[in-house]
């Protein structure tokens, strides 16, 4: 038997800095994942530049049951801090937009940066391994397919479901309820949306259009920022975000001149003696301009507009609305919504309250980021919350 302080499931984002923070305080840690390379989403992400964090975390940023949860945790280890480590590695970054910060070179900067601290600190780490067993009496008991091993404190850091065939699994879920911890319901999120073949039909001629919007699901706060045509339904920034709120079943609002009333923009002067589709076509792609009037009905070809035709105009461009049927899944969402309840968790440590010594940290628990690095800052302040306290 192998025995441990702390034993770590999981070298993604959450796990590798909680060991590194673990390992520092002077505790044996192992460190396990069932790959055999550490930390694929980070690899992934921000195409390849991993867009690490943001300027602007805030709690109300961060989908939850206990949308307060979070909140101990990004305090306890903050955006500011996470650069103070990119400073002491030499990571140059830049900010992208909406204060979204990326590295300079790549991804591999920061799993590189994750992987010293671990060595630094002692870090035992296993890839390759698959947990067949976890049971508890006054330690925690394993046995994997590399021998067995206990340990006092036991950190689950398996992340969510999206992209299963770089190592997504359910495991962290299934634990918590070995556990007994409710874990809540679960859903793709940060995902394209489909739509119904009717909506698609008339979309996908006009794939690969992105539009600047301001998206809104019925529950949610409304997202500026570009949409995309697919041939499957939407997607782009604005519609990813929109993901995380919506739900079965609802419709989603999109606002398609954000900045001004359409009344406004056709009668400016240097559009007045345009026909319709041509005034729209200065602001619009004019494939989507012509589709976007086809489905009203109204002729592009007419100069002049009844009082009733620009409401329907004005109401179609603010308030377009689509019911769509589902999302892309998991194969292509960024994230997992949902998770371990953060009703069973400590929000100051992480540790679940009911069972001594088992933290949930990152993506499995149900603490999910909006699009541009929140989800690597709950990453970061989970690790390091729990590997203080493990
Ligand atoms: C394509 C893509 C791009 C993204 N881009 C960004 C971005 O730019 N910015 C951002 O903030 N977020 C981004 N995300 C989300 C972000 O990657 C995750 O939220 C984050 O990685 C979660 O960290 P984690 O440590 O909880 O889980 P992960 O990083 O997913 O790590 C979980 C680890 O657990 C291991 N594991 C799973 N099951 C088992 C098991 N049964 N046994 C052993 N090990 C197991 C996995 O192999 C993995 O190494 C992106 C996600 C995707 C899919």
């Amino acid at each position: 038997m192998n025995v441990f302080d702390v034993i770590i499931i999981g070298a993604g984002a959450a796990g590798l800095l909680c060991a590194a923070t673990a390992g520092a305080r002077g505790r044996r840690v192992l460190l396990l994942d069932h790959n055999t390379t550490l930390a694929e989403k980070i690899r992934i992400s921000g195409g390849g530049r991993c867009n690490f964090t943001n300027l602007d975390i805030h709690p109300d940023r961060f989908i939850s049951d206990n949308p307060h949860f979070c909140r101990s945790a990004l305090a306890q280890f903050s955006q500011w801090d996470f650069l103070a480590y990119l400073k002491e590695h030499g990571i140059p970054w830049h900010e992208k937009t909406l204060g979204q910060l990326f590295c300079d070179h790549s991804s591999q900067d920061i799993i590189d940066m994750l992987h010293q601290r671990c060595q630094a600190a002692g870090v035992v780490i296993q890839l390759g391994v698959s947990v067949q067993d976890v049971s508890r009496s006054d330690v925690f008991q394993l046995t994997t397919s590399q021998g067995r091993f206990q340990a006092a404190s036991l950190v689950v850091a398996t992340g969510g479901l999206s992209i299963p065939q770089i190592g997504a699994s359910p495991f962290g879920y299934r634990l918590a309820e070995q556990f007994g911890l409710a874990v809540t319901e679960l859903a793709p999120a940060l995902v394209p949306l489909t739509l119904h073949r009717e909506d698609c039909e008339q979309f996908a001629p006009l794939s690969g259009i992105a539009l600047s919007m301001s998206a809104q699901a019925e529950h949610g706060p409304a997202f500026r920022e570009a949409g995309l045509l697919t041939h499957k339904g939407l997607s782009g920034p604005a519609i990813l975000q929109i993901s995380s709120y919506w739900r079965a079943g609802e419709k989603v609002t999109l606002d398609l001149m954000p900045d001004q009333t359409i009344t406004d923009f056709i009668d400016a002067a240097e559009r007045r003696d345009k026909t319709l589709l041509n005034r729209l076509a200065d602001y619009w792609p004019r494939r989507f301009a012509e589709a976007w009037l086809q489905r009203l009905a109204i002729d592009g070809n007419s100069r002049q507009l009844s009082k009733k035709q620009l409401a329907q105009l004005e109401q179609a461009a603010h308030q377009f609305q689509l019911r769509p049927n589902g999302t892309q899944g998991y194969k292509k969402a960024e994230v997992t919504r949902g998770g371990v309840s953060t009703r069973e968790l400590s929000s100051k440590t992480l540790m679940a309250q009911r069972v001594p010594g088992l933290f949930f940290i990152g993506e499995v628990v149900d603490v999910t980021g909006w699009l541009g690095g929140y989800n690597f800052q709950w990453a970061w302040s989970s690790g390091v919350v729990a590997g203080r306290n493990c």
